[in-house]
């Protein structure tokens, strides 16, 4: 087969053998592929140092048949996710990213609900994630504002978006108010009920998380397809425990697995 080309993300990398390696990549054209690496342990191995973990690489591959692993022919390094060396959470925020691309997507293939529908969502979702690593590098930008950022963004390109504009067992209309005036500023999510649920549902809803309305709207503006008007410098403002505790909950439903990364981020509810 003809060797293919693209930008591509390292997501996850682990020993095959003594001077080979195993590496799962996302790709801007050909979305996630696993490559084997041939000569990658050995001290002036071919790739030199471009796979390493989140670094951003021109590569060459060779596509296999579905059930073997492409073979890894070039890798050029393009730029190294630095954040890590100034910042804990920056680092683990890198992590983060790096395993719900690579379990989530994983994800897709097993069950076809979970995935990237058109070449134009593949190529937006990496575009998207260069950014985020750029930003986390940057001190100027909100690590939790990036992480949920990430998270709808992955949500949204994923075709898993939890319904937070209607209730999810009966479809009607959830009007968050921002307006503290009103009696009733909460609703509740429900994981398993795929979303918000409305004053009458509610009571029927299983391990529901309460949400004041503001939250609410916060899910609905990092939901956006203008991903790139969100504002990332601030912080969340509201319900940060809440908010984590939702997108958490519903992912791990989602992909039916806890993600390590998670008990990392603790910090961010805070
Ligand atoms: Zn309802």
């Amino acid at each position: 087969m003809a060797a293919e080309q693209s930008d591509a993300i390292v997501l996850r990398i682990h020993p095959w053998s003594e001077t080979s390696l195993i590496a799962h990549m996302l790709t801007r054209q050909f979305g996630k592929i696993s490559v084997l690496a041939k000569g990658a342990r050995r001290p002036k191995g071919p790739f030199e140092a471009a796979l390493d973990l989140l670094s951003i690489c021109r590569v060459v591959f060779i596509p296999k048949a579905s059930d073997a692993l492409d073979i890894l022919t070039e890798a050029k390094l393009q730029k190294r996710f630095r954040a890590g060396s100034s910042n804990l959470l920056r680092l683990y925020a890198g992590y983060y990213l790096a395993e719900l691309l690579d379990r989530g997507l994983d994800r897709s293939v097993e069950s076809h609900s979970a995935q990237l529908h058109s070449a134009q969502e593949q190529v937006e979702l990496f575009d998207f994630c260069v950014d985020t690593l750029r930003l986390l590098d940057d001190p100027e930008h909100d690590v939790g504002t990036l992480v949920l950022r990430f998270e709808m963004q992955f949500l949204r390109l994923t075709g898993l978006m939890p319904t937070l504009t209607h209730c999810a067992a009966c479809g009607d209309e959830i009007a968050a108010r921002t307006d503290s005036t009103q009696r009733e500023s909460w609703s509740v999510f429900s994981a398993s009920a795929g979303g918000v649920l409305c004053r009458r549902c509610r009571g029927a809803g299983r391990n529901t998380i309460r949400l004041q309305d503001n939250a609410i709207m916060s899910l609905r503006r990092f939901a956006t397809f203008d991903w790139r008007s969100i504002d990332t410098s601030a912080p969340i403002s509201s319900d940060r425990a809440a908010i984590r505790a939702v997108v958490q909950k519903y992912l791990t439903y989602q992909l039916d697995r806890k993600l390590q990364l998670h008990s990392y981020l603790e910090e961010l509810g805070r």
